[in-house]
């Protein structure tokens, strides 16, 4: 997979992209990240990328035609990238968007900062994506936030795929707790089930946790567990219901 980042910050990836699953993806190739300065491609002597908007108002705002020169630039080269645009404003990135994701051959994130984008960005972008409803300095952390959750998803950049597949939200489900040595730490003890070698009550406690847990803490997710998880519970369960 191919990403192409545009940011006037370029700087700001360098360390990330090196460390940890990130950093061994590129360098197996299992990930291309290429990181382009938004500055390159404006044309005037001072190389803007901002100016004061429009109808007056706090801030200034990143102007269109550097990022445009960049996009039509980049979209040159096959395969064609998906454009995403980071911002506060878009749909609300989650795992089911970064499974998505995962599956793409080239992604191109443009990262905003100042006060914005010249809204007439949306003519040349395919998605507006937020990471959180608050307000970051640039888009810059969200596109890292992006990439660290699309790029463990792609094959062969996390070791072991099972612990990708039972991680929290890939079911719709929280994961269940984790625990190591030591068994016990200050007087809190491990469960015991987990210490009793017999894998299908592991399994079975496994899953009853993470339905109480999702159940707990959110219940948001727990309502729109498909019927037959909730099932699966209440058989374990005998005579409880989930419910
Ligand atoms: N004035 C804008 C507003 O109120 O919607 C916020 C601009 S913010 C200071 C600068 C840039 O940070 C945005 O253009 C965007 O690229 C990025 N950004 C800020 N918060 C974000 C979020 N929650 N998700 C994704 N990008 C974000």
């Amino acid at each position: 997979m191919i990403i192409d980042i545009l940011t006037i910050f370029p700087g700001y990836f360098e360390s990330p992209l090196k460390e940890s699953l990130l950093g061994k993806a590129i360098e197996k190739s299992i990930l291309t990240i290429r990181v382009h300065n938004i500055r390159d491609y404006a044309t005037d002597r001072h190389k803007t990328v901002d100016d004061r908007p429009f109808g007056g108002g706090a801030g200034m705002v990143m102007k269109l035609e550097p990022l445009v020169n960049a996009l039509e630039s980049l979209q040159q080269e096959e395969p064609q990238g998906f454009v995403v645009l980071l911002t506060p404003q878009g749909r609300l990135f989650n795992q089911r968007t970064a499974r998505d994701w995962s599956n793409k051959k080239r992604l191109i994130l443009i990262c905003g900062r100042y006060e914005g984008i010249d809204d007439r960005i949306s003519h040349f972008i395919n998605e507006e994506i937020s990471i959180g409803d608050y307000i970051l300095s640039g888009g810059e952390a969200a596109a890292l936030v992006v990439i660290d959750a699309i790029s463990r998803l792609i094959p062969g950049v996390v070791g072991n795929k099972e612990s990708v597949d039972t991680e929290s939200f890939e079911l719709g489900l929280l994961e269940y707790p984790q625990f190591t040595r030591p068994r016990v730490f200050r007087g809190i003890k491990v469960p015991d089930v987990l210490l009793s070698g017999n894998h299908q009550a592991i399994k079975q406690w496994r899953f009853h946790q993470a339905i109480l847990r999702t159940k707990k803490r959110r219940p948001d997710l727990f309502k729109k567990l498909p019927p037959d998880i909730k099932k699966g519970f209440n058989s374990l369960e005998g005579t409880r219901n989930i419910e």
